[in-house]
């Protein structure tokens, strides 16, 4: 990847008075009520937004929260965002405007003073956001004199605000927090100590899917875990009761077993899962095999024979990167085996017996959930989605996008 350009290569006075539009990712953990779970992206976005604000800039922020799909869900509004940035920021004024784009925001970016930030409206309320709507880029663009990516958990995505901007802007660099991320992920991940383990958890196949058979080529063992295991132990011809399932992706979970087996990988599944009568907090649950789950009830966590068998995995690895929760850890009696591992992954970094990298918001979430700091770990990115598709070694197109550290000179 050509190196890109960063807040720290523009001469301090590039941004004074200017109108600066920073893409942040504040894609945060809400619970059911709507509250910001972890401010974990929005602290990470913090040295970007004081390295301008102390440079005197007009910061616009956009945004994405959720998949609202292109049009307008009161649940995902950026409001509290606003908010809670504004508690973390006590000396800048922090305004809110409830749209993304038209002539009420420019207005208010007009009326905007140096030293002041303007969040907008869920960028992901305009259905030309994630089409990557040559208009909607523009109309963004007009808003700003420079482009600052700073959403690494975005920069795998072509959208408006990430990719389409950067042709309409004079001048496009990377946020402190992308340059952070780059810097610590790629050398982690393009160079890994060996034996190197993922630990692919979470709810769907469907959105790692793409990723996982290119990620076993990397590592010697892949643990599965989460909603996703539930499909691959279905494509094993065991019963899953209510269990998640991909139907679509049996055949996917089968493939990649045999992928593995003619690679001489592991793919580590449980031997042993927690079942629950119900999907909720209090209900009734027990301890099964993996392969008996009886009709009617729910696999919600891994059971305590396969957390120890993943924390002898641990035990035998120098590199691994984990993304995704292994359970609902959401509910306290489903999070015991995300937590275990989590502990053992912290306190095995700690001992400096192996590099451990985290990625994914919920992975984020559980670790702020146990109370385990982040320092615990080698790197906790923001990023799942970007952090999968890094380990692919593929280009992040957010990235690509922005100006060159050396100028490509066209040459004759
Ligand atoms: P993802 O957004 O795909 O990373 O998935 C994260 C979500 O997976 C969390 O909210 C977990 O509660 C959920 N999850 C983990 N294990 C299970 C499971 N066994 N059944 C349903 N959801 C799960």
């Amino acid at each position: 990847m050509n190196p890109k350009k960063c807040i720290t290569d523009l001469p301090d006075s590039a941004y004074a008075e200017k109108s600066v539009l920073v893409r942040t990712d504040y894609n945060v953990p809400l619970d059911e009520k709507g509250n910001i779970t972890s401010d974990y992206r929005i602290q990470q976005s913090l040295p970007t937004l004081e390295y301008l604000l102390k440079r005197n800039a007009k910061v616009i922020i956009v945004s994405h929260l959720g998949r609202p799909k292109g049009t307008v869900v009161e649940k995902l509004r950026l409001k509290p965002v606003a908010e809670a940035l504004q508690k973390l920021l006590t000396n800048t004024v922090v305004h809110y405007s409830d749209t993304c784009i038209g002539q009420a925001v420019t207005e208010k970016v007009n009326t905007l003073k140096p030293g002041e930030i303007l969040i907008l409206e869920n960028i992901r309320f305009e259905p030309g956001e994630t089409q990557n709507d040559p208009v909607l880029a523009k109309q963004l663009a007009a808003l700003a004199d420079i482009y600052v990516n700073d959403a690494f958990g975005a920069a795998h995505r072509a959208h408006a605000s990430t990719e389409g901007i950067t042709h309409d802007v004079p001048i496009n660099v990377a946020g402190l927090l992308v340059e952070r991320e780059l810097s610590t992920l790629l050398p982690l991940l393009k160079n890994p100590d060996k034996p190197f383990t993922a630990i692919i958890g979470g709810s769907k196949i469907s959105t790692k899917i793409d990723v996982l058979s290119q990620l076993l080529t990397q590592v010697n063992t892949m643990v599965i875990g989460g909603g996703m295991v539930f499909t691959f132990l279905k494509a094993l011809d065991y019963n899953i009761g209510n269990s998640l399932l991909e139907e679509e992706h049996i055949e996917t979970a089968r493939n990649l077993m045999k992928q593995a087996e003619t690679m001489d990988k592991i793919i580590v599944l449980p031997k042993d899962i927690v079942i629950a009568d119900q999907f909720s907090a209090d209900a009734k649950h027990q301890v099964v095999a993996a392969n008996a789950i009886p009709d009617g009830w729910i696999g919600m966590d891994l059971g305590p024979q396969s957390t120890q068998h993943i924390e002898t995995v641990l035990k035998n690895s120098k590199t691994v990167f984990w993304n995704g929760p292994l359970g609902v850890f959401e509910f306290p009696a489903f999070a015991k085996s995300t937590q275990a591992v989590a502990e053992t992954l912290a306190e095995l970094t700690e001992k400096r017996y192996l590099k451990s990298i985290l990625g994914g918001g919920d992975t984020q979430a559980a670790i702020d959930q146990f109370q385990i700091s982040p320092s615990s770990f080698t790197h906790v990115s923001t990023g799942g989605g970007a952090t999968l598709e890094l380990l692919e070694g593929k280009a992040l197109p957010g990235i690509e996008a922005l100006d060159n550290k050396i100028p490509t000179t066209s040459g004759v």
